[in-house]
């Protein structure tokens, strides 16, 4: 199959999933139209293999995480997806991988009602980019940089998990985990972010681990931020399976793409409300302060250096 007729088969006709473009795949570009008192939120992830995901994984799963990173960004801004893109690299045409990669990539694409527009394909090793598109509503996306002094830090669901399954290097014995599902299926807390975007001072999903990540909303707001290692939360699972290295994991492993972000007190209520009303595990975890920087705190309130403030690829 050459590269033409794989597209063809492959990635058109993908009409009906998700918000329709003017003009989708085929042409030399694809045609949106942009509404009034609306702002485009343009996010993109790459995945290597044998960097981001293992050799040899279900193309299903692949696709799968591909897609939910990248919805990951646009729940961090506060935003809804519309559209995206995709450029694949290919060690080969390999029919059996790209029917199940593409059919997954289609389930899950009607799931989050976002529709493929275009994309490139080539060959070399396997590696997919994904570039999403998103819309908000002028003035109203989450950014890092909005923290204050004084306001809550809070974050949605456990954390921890993908790291767990990324520290037993993908064993096929852990393959129908909670710490697998996790890594390959996070998911994207789109409508809580949406929900919330009027009470969040700053927000931000997690993927390189809660430290380093929640370091970067102080470095862009200009505050520093104290956490309760004991208010961290962590799966049963991870407890029951990782008892000296859960808080490790849950602190400086990434990959969970849950959210954390901050808010003033007053929002609290507001917040756990509508947490509870979506299912959604939501709990608090420290304060900005003044100063710089990320400080942990033990039970008794004494500041403790934790390593590893997460990953970083150079
Ligand atoms: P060009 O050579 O003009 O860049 P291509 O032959 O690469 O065009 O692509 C033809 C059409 O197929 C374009 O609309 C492009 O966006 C789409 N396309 C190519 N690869 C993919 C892919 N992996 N996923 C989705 N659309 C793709
Ligand atoms: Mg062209």
């Amino acid at each position: 199959m050459n590269e033409f007729e794989l597209i063809h088969k492959y990635f058109s006709n993908w009409s009906g999933v998700g918000t329709e473009p003017t003009l989708g795949i085929g042409d030399d570009a694809a045609l949106l139209e942009m509404e009034p008192d609306t702002q485009m939120v343009v996010a993109a992830d790459t995945l290597v293999e044998g960097r981001h995901f293992p050799e040899n994984a279900d193309p299903g799963l692949v696709a799968s995480r591909a897609l939910r990173v990248n919805l990951s960004d646009m729940a961090a801004m506060g935003a809804e997806p519309l559209h995206y893109t995709l450029c694949l690299t290919l060690p080969s045409s390999d029919i059996d991988w790209l029917s199940l990669f593409a059919a997954r990539l289609r389930e899950e694409s009607e799931r989050f009602s976002c529709s493929l527009i275009g994309g490139d394909t080539t060959r070399g090793q396997l590696c997919m980019s994904l570039q999403m598109l998103g819309k908000v509503k002028s003035g109203e996306a989450l950014q890092r940089s909005g923290a204050k002094a004084d306001d809550d830090i809070w974050v949605t669901g456990n954390l921890g998990d993908a790291a767990a399954y990324t520290s037993l290097n993908f064993s096929d014995d852990w393959s129908s985990s909670s710490f697998a599902q996790k890594f390959w299926s996070p998911e994207p807390r789109l409508e809580f972010a949406q929900d919330i975007s009027h009470l969040a001072s700053a927000c931000l999903d997690i993927s390189d681990g809660l430290l380093a990540d929640l370091g970067h909303i102080c470095k862009a707001s200009g505050v520093g931020a104290e956490i309760s290692l004991s208010d961290i939360p962590q799966s049963p699972e991870l407890q029951d399976q990782f008892p000296d290295q859960s808080l490790q994991l849950a602190i400086s492993g990434g990959d969970d793409y849950e959210l954390c972000f901050t808010a003033p007190p007053e929002s609290n209520t507001q917040l756990l409300k509508i947490a509870d009303e979506q299912g959604l595990n939501l709990t608090k975890i420290g304060n900005i302060i003044q100063g710089s920087g990320v400080t942990c705190l033990d039970d008794t309130g004494s500041a403790i250096k934790m390593s590893q403030a997460g990953y970083s690829h150079f």
